[in-house]
């Protein structure tokens, strides 16, 4: 059996265009564009598996490789007519870099060679140009000793600089044919010295010397780099193919120009041809900025036929892509070349607006127009950002916590924040250390929120997520002062009314104004969701705990509230002193009189709820947090004691300096202030709350409180606290059907790891149910169902869905209970280590664990339905707005994600491609 040797090289002529692991995406699309009749410089492909094999090998080529590219050699000496090395007539050609991934200015490009002291006359004979010639010349001396010998930039730049400043010239093209040969002498006792030895004059030499230099580029620090940091991984795109292509030149005289274009504006995405070009140019000319290139459209004037040319190879090439293309031309005496393709990279606005014409256009399918754009790139198109031209440089840096870009006056807590909105109504930023539950009406009034410490997933960063507004966590260069109302950043100082600006998409914070564009939730967004809505099987629903969220969330498309956590409508400031004085209520009489209160305010906030999003669902939870989450810290209580014990001591001596005064003096007028402040009465009340309350804080001390009385447990053993919620959902219902608005209230349990726990809550439920019914005279309609946050749960399922009639997955919970990691210790001390030596991929907290907790959701799925089939079962952790975990949900079959609002679009995009790619 004879062996068939591999192929490495690949003329222009016969490659696969579409193999671009092969021959890298510049190769393929070299070849594919010569075989639909683009006039490419005819040229050759040396493969990427040569690339590899010559990596492995310790720098030698794969067997045969040199005669291939010898007979390619020959080849293209026959179609050009010209010959490589001939001294009357040579070919000259460029060595190009490409991997199947574009990775700019990664790699190397040699051009001109085949240039030496013998073909340079034939260059001059054929042109006619002697200053041409040694220009290209000097060009691929110093490319040639930059790329392939490895000499170092600056002992040709400096020379260079020194000639032009001698002659006075500021740009290239004033420099003479004398010059110029001058500096090709320099230039090649440079080489010399730098290398000990001559420039090699035998362009097969050359070309030995530029290859080996191009397949080692791909292993280069640069490349490496770059592939690291944009994880670029070899199924991606594994060694670089080289490009021998022959030379044109767009340097030739005024007949000659060289650019580059895009298809369409990658900044829009309008259908104007966009570009620029330069007259008598080389392409690198281009790229460097040493001239500045003019608009495409002047090329009309300028070259009326080859821009019409250069018209017809654009539609072509759109034509032909079914994409739009960035792509490299040259004009060299009047005929115009196509050098490199490729798909264009555009912004996500552009993407979205092309997608949807180029289906107008019938160039696509409206699956290819959703299958075309990243889903979490369209974030972009829901936040304000900052201005793309604004130009600033940033003061600080802290985690991209929550995205969009705002301005505003600096406020330093939250009290101050309501104060200073009402007075005046101004932009804010809340700065803070930290937030905690209790800054919550800062959060409203403000644009943003920057806090010095904690991460991603700290309480100011999934507050200001689920509210929309951007957050940067962590800012740790930023220290805070509340009292003085200052922060320090190095040697500048914030006061309170400072304007900053912050990026949360970023993470960057600078000082003073910079100008943002809104965002534009655009016609074309709109459509292209409409198409994702028809073929996504996965509901997108959203987490929305107040009215306003959820008419946020309406606007994004939700198709109802995932998840209403209603500890958070506890939060608000009017609010929460009854709710503290459930909590520190000491009998049942206590407790009721406040929850009595607050039922009002819960079946209002319902009502507006159910109406917002009628007729969807609203599905409600009740109360989840470790209670002592709405007190104070004991921390806190402690100092606040002691200020008021020293503030009674004040007082007593004002009440000795006024009865002394009073003995002194008759002069009652000034002591009546004096007097006034000696009433100690109102401080002792002080005293005895915060007591109180201190006294509460320490019974109700938990050691592991995430793990602790908290969900169900503490419906359960505090009844009245849920079922005062059950009523509120009840009795809401029922006032919206009776105005004829269509409601799907579902009642959903937290924690919960047991049927029993169920059965528990629904004897509460069933009796409340009846005192409605019979009160309202109408049954209220809605579900009752359970969160999957607890392993248990999911291993119980079968037993939890004879008592649910839904299940949602809390992956929060559900991952930190199933890796046994606490999310915060595990973000702040190890998981970045983790990642970092592979031993987790990804963070399990924002990529669904699909192997573990994925797991889990799947053996709770199918036990849940083999006792309800077609049970409704959704996912309301964070992960339900992430893309791939998006993916594995449909794939288990879920009925619907839900995450915040302004998530929603990305999620609705995900859910279809998961379906697309299914079908
Ligand atoms: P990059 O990937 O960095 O763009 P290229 O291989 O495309 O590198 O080449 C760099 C520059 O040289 C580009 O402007 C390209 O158009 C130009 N160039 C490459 N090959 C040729 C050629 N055969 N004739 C004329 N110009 C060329
Ligand atoms: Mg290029
Ligand atoms: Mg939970």
């Amino acid at each position: 059996m004879t062996k068939q040797a591999t192929t490495y090289v690949y003329s222009f002529t016969e490659g696969d265009g579409k193999n671009r692991q092969l021959l890298g995406g510049k190769g393929a699309n070299l070849c594919e564009m010569t075989q639909i009749g683009l006039n490419v410089p005819p040229g050759y492909t040396i493969t990427t598996e040569a690339c590899l094999s010559y990596l492995e090998n310790d720098s030698t080529y794969p067997d045969g490789l040199m005669q291939e590219v010898k007979e390619q050699m020959v080849a293209l000496e026959n179609v050009t007519g010209k010959g490589f090395g001939d001294a009357h007539n040579p070919l000259l050609v460029s060595v190009r870099s490409g991997s199947a991934m574009s990775m700019p200015g990664m790699m190397d490009t040699i051009l001109n060679l085949g240039m030496n002291s013998d073909t340079l006359q034939g260059e001059i004979e054929q042109t006619g140009d002697e200053r041409f010639a040694y220009d290209a010349y000097r060009r691929f001396i110093q490319l040639f000793g930059k790329v392939a010998l490895g000499i170092e930039d600056e002992y040709f730049d400096e020379p260079f600089e020194a000639i032009k400043k001698r002659e006075g010239v500021k740009e290239d093209v004033g420099l003479s044919t004398d010059n110029l040969k001058e500096i090709a002498t320099l230039f090649l006792e440079i080489v010399h010295a730098q290398t000990g030895r001559s420039f090699p004059e035998d362009p097969y030499e050359q070309l030995d010397l530029a290859i080996k230099a191009v397949l080692g580029s791909w292993s280069g620090k640069r490349a490496v780099d770059y592939r690291r940091e944009f994880n670029i991984t070899p199924d991606q795109a594994n060694g670089t193919a080289v490009n021998i292509c022959t030379m044109v030149f767009g340097n030739r005289g005024d007949d000659c120009a060289t650019g580059v274009a895009f298809t369409r504006n990658p900044g829009t995405g309008e259908n104007m041809f966009y570009g620029e070009y330069l007259v008598n140019a080389q392409g690198e000319d281009v790229v460097a900025g040493i001239r500045t290139p003019k608009p495409i459209a002047q090329m009309a004037d300028e070259m009326p036929d080859l821009y019409r040319q250069l018209e017809e190879l654009r539609s072509k090439l759109e034509k032909h892509y079914s994409e739009i293309q960035d792509f490299e031309f040259t004009i060299e005496k009047g005929i115009l070349y196509c050098l490199q393709t490729r798909n264009g990279k555009m912004n996500t606005q552009a993407m979205v607006r092309t997608s949807v014409e180029l289906v107008a256009e019938g160039l696509i399918s409206e699956e290819e127009a959703l299958m075309r754009i990243a889903p979490e790139s369209l974030e972009q198109m829901l936040f304000p950002r900052l201005d793309p031209d604004a130009d600033a440089t940033p003061l600080a840096a802290g985690l991209p916590a929550s995205p969009g870009a705002a301005c505003g006056h600096v406020v330093f807590d939250a009290d101050r924040a309501v104060a200073q909105k009402n007075n005046n109504d101004r932009p804010l930023i809340l700065l803070r250390e930290e937030t905690k539950p209790e800054d919550i009406h800062g959060f409203f009034v403000s644009e943003a929120i920057l806090t010095s410490r904690g991460g991603k997933t700290s309480h100011a960063a999934v507050v200001a997520r689920g509210m929309g507004k951007p957050c940067v966590a962590g800012a740790d260069g930023i220290e805070v002062d509340v009292m003085a109302r200052r922060a320090h950043i190095g040697d500048v100082v914030i006061k309170e009314g400072d304007v900053i600006t912050l990026d949360g998409t970023t993470g960057n914070v600078y000082l003073g104004v910079v100008d943002t564009v809104e965002a534009e939730f655009s016609e074309e967004l709109k459509t292209l969701l409409s198409w994702a809505d028809e073929r996504a099987r996965l509901k997108v629903m959203a987490n929305a705990d107040v009215p306003e969220d959820a008419e946020r969330a309406l606007k994004y498309g939700a198709m109802g509230i995932g998840l209403c956590r209603t500890e958070r409508m506890f939060n608000a400031a009017e609010r929460l002193p009854i709710v503290l004085e459930m909590i520190v209520a000491d009998t049942l009489e206590q407790r009721q009189s406040a929850l009595d209160r607050l039922l009002p305010i819960q079946r209002q906030d319902f009502i507006e709820l159910f109406t917002t999003m009628s007729p969807n669902a609203v599905t409600v939870r009740l109360l989840d947090p470790p209670i002592h989450e709405f007190l104070p810290s004991e921390n806190q209580l402690i100092d606040d004691l002691v200020q008021l014990k020293h503030l009674k001591d004040t007082m007593r001596g004002s009440e000795v300096l006024s009865a002394t005064l009073s003995l002194l003096s008759a002069q009652n007028g000034v002591l009546k202030p004096i007097q006034q402040l000696a009433d100690s009465s109102l401080v002792d009340e002080a005293i005895e709350k915060k007591e109180a309350i201190l006294k509460k804080v320490r019974a109700l001390f938990e050691v592991n409180p995430m793990l602790g009385h908290r969900g169900v447990r503490l419906g359960i053993t505090f009844p009245e606290i849920y079922a005062m919620q059950i009523r509120a959902v009840l009795e809401a219902a029922c006032e919206c059907q009776k105005k004829g608005i269509e409601v799907h209230p579902e009642i959903m349990i937290p924690q919960v790891c047991t049927a029993e726990e169920l059965r528990n809550i629904k004897v509460h439920v069933e009796k409340i149910r009846k005192e409605v019914q019979q009160a309202q005279g109408m049954d209220p309609s809605f579900k009752f169902g359970t969160m999957m946050e607890v392993v248990r749960a999911c291993l119980r399922a079968e037993q939890l869905a004879t008592e649910a009639e839904f299940f949602s997955f809390g992956t929060n919970d559900l991952t930190q209970a199933t890796f046994s990691f606490s999310r915060e210790d595990a973000e702040n001390k190890f998981l970045p280590m983790y990642s970092e030596v592979g031993i987790l991929q990804n963070n399990p907290f924002e990529v669904l664990d699909a192997n573990g907790v994925g797991k889990l959701m799947e053996l709770a799925v199918n036990w849940g339905r083999s006792v309800k089939p077609g049970m409704k079962i959704g996912i309301c952790g964070e992960h339900g707005g992430h893309p791939a975990s998006i993916s594995f949900c449909h794939k288990i079959g879920l009925s619907y994600v839900s995450c915040s609002g302004p998530r929603v679009p990305i999620a609705r995009l995900a859910a279809a491609q998961a379906a697309l790619l299914d079908s």
